[in-house]
């Protein structure tokens, strides 16, 4: 019998494939990591062949675990939004790199448009601001600089990574869902339909774009593991992540660790609108109806930990980063701004780079690591004015993403934050939101309240760091990072 739902979470830097039993049990899992490309500062690009090709490998082998293709009732997909893939629509095959949502190559031209006065018209429209960060001016550069996408005709096709996985699932259907069209500045986030205004200004090619979907329906059948399987569910991986986290009522918000940070608080059926630099974005569209939320968006997370690994040399597994934070009693005066690729929300400040200040003999390579996790729960607090001041106040914060395994972040979030974090047993709360969103497309789920069954228990942790101690913290970290923008 099909009563079993495969997700594929095609994330930065791995693809996996999972499967789910209707009450959210997890009973396979496979990932693969995907090669980051680093052609120049600045710019990040993926291999589009790469992410499918492991993204088939990893989706073959838990469908053999799951006994075959038989036994899966629907597939959900949920992805790393922004970047964006060109291939052609003859061959199947890509037609440069894909560009990732990291990277940095339009801020020139995202400036220029800004300085000319654009970026009121973006907001009102998009709820999103003018950054590199959004596909619209990464899609227009390609067109501009990269000669087999221009020339590519009626022939290109462009879509973010879950419009190119549908592509090579089905052999050819051309849909994006609602949530990853919310983060191109290319749609108008009140009506749910591609902006001819925008289209122009970012100079892209409307013929190659995907049509816009739901998050849950019957959206296309693959049939490359034996029996036909149905693609039932698509969203964005942080707006996966909070219907993961069930935040379903208003103000209920989430905050995801994982490359970057993300943080989503519920908004309702009307588009917010920021006043301090916080994006407005769908949350869900499902039978046409759009759900919104207000979205802070950080740029560097664990990502800066695999940079002290991986660069640096200072630790040797992300792991260690719990014990080291634990081996000295504060940062000893250390701040770490992570700007390694700008800074995101409330700043945005693409030009900012990473600063470590307040060095002394007496700082050890804990002390750098200590400062490093507690810059999480300083952008973290960042975000929580702004939201504040946008009217949304976070009564508590679910957390998941992978740096959350580190207890000693999650209890330092709670103590910068003043409010309690929530951290589900079950961590993977992405890869869950595309699955209830693919239970409600195959018709297991009516709505996402029943879906909502799939989330299990949560651990709790509780602010308990002095008002004092907080308070100075925050201190030494607003010197820091003015002086990374100034
Ligand atoms: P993504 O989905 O964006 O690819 P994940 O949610 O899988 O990322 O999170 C992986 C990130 O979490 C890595 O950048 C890694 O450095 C970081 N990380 C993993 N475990 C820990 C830990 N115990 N402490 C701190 N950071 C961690």
């Amino acid at each position: 019998m099909a009563d079993l739902i495969l997700v594929i979470d095609e994330g930065t830097t791995s693809t996996r494939a999972m499967l789910f039993r209707p009450d959210g049990t997890c009973l396979a899992t496979r990932a693969a990591q995907l090669t980051q490309h680093y052609p120049e500062p600045g710019r990040v690009e993926h291999d589009a062949a790469e992410i499918w090709d492991k993204t088939l490998s990893v989706t073959r082998a838990v469908i053999d675990e799951a006994g075959g293709a038989e036994k899966i009732a629907a597939i959900g997909i949920t992805n790393q939004r922004e970047t964006v893939v060109f291939w052609d629509r003859e061959t199947g095959e890509p037609l440069a790199p894909a560009i990732v949502w990291q990277d940095r190559r339009t801020a020139a031209t995202c400036r220029a448009l800004k300085k000319a006065g654009h970026e009121s018209v973006v907001q009102a429209k998009t709820g999103l601001l003018l950054d590199p960060y959004f596909s619209g001016s990464k899609i227009g550069w390609a067109m501009a600089h990269w000669p087999a996408v221009k020339a590519a005709g009626a022939r290109l096709a462009v879509g973010t990574v879950e419009s190119w996985l549908v592509w090579k699932l089905t052999g050819g259907l051309h849909i994006t869902d609602a949530t990853n069209a919310s983060r191109t500045a290319l749609m108008a986030i009140g009506s749910g339909q591609w902006d001819d205004g925008l289209i122009d200004l970012f100079a892209v090619p409307r013929a190659a774009l995907p049509e816009i979907v739901d998050c849950a329906g019957q959206f296309g059948t693959t049939t490359l593991f034996g029996s036909p399987i149905p693609i039932c569910g698509i969203a964005g991986d942080q707006q996966a992540a909070t219907i993961g986290q069930s935040c379903l009522a208003v103000g209920e918000t989430k905050a995801t660790f994982g490359t970057g940070a993300f943080v989503l608080s519920q908004a309702g059926p009307t588009p917010p609108t920021s006043r301090h630099r916080l994006l407005s974005t769908i949350v869900w569209q499902l039978g046409g109806r759009r759900s919104y939320a207000l979205e802070g968006s950080v740029f560097v997370a664990g990502s800066l930990i695999k940079w002290l690994r991986d660069e640096v040399g200072l630790i040797g597994t992300a792991a260690e980063t719990e014990a080291l934070a634990r081996s000295v009693p504060d940062n000893g005066g250390v701040y770490l701004v992570p700007a390694l690729s700008g800074l995101g929300a409330p700043w945005w400040e693409p030009d900012a780079r990473g600063a470590i200040s307040g060095l002394s003999f007496s700082t050890g390579k804990a002390h750098i690591v200590r400062a490093a996790l507690e810059a999480m729960a300083h952008q973290a607090h960042d975000l929580k004015t702004a939201f504040a001041a946008d009217g949304v106040d976070w009564a508590s914060v679910r957390i998941d993403g992978g740096m959350v395994a580190n207890d000693w972040m999650a209890q330092d979030m709670a103590d910068i934050l003043d409010v309690s974090v929530e951290r589900p047993k079950f961590a993977e709360t992405t890869a869950l939101g595309a699955a209830m969103l693919a239970g409600i497309g195959c018709g297991l789920f009516s709505d996402l309240a029943e879906a909502s069954v799939m989330r299990g228990a949560v651990e709790t942790f509780e602010p308990m760091m002095p008002p004092e101690t907080r308070e100075a913290r925050l201190a030494g970290w607003k010197v820091a990072v003015e002086s990374a923008i100034a």
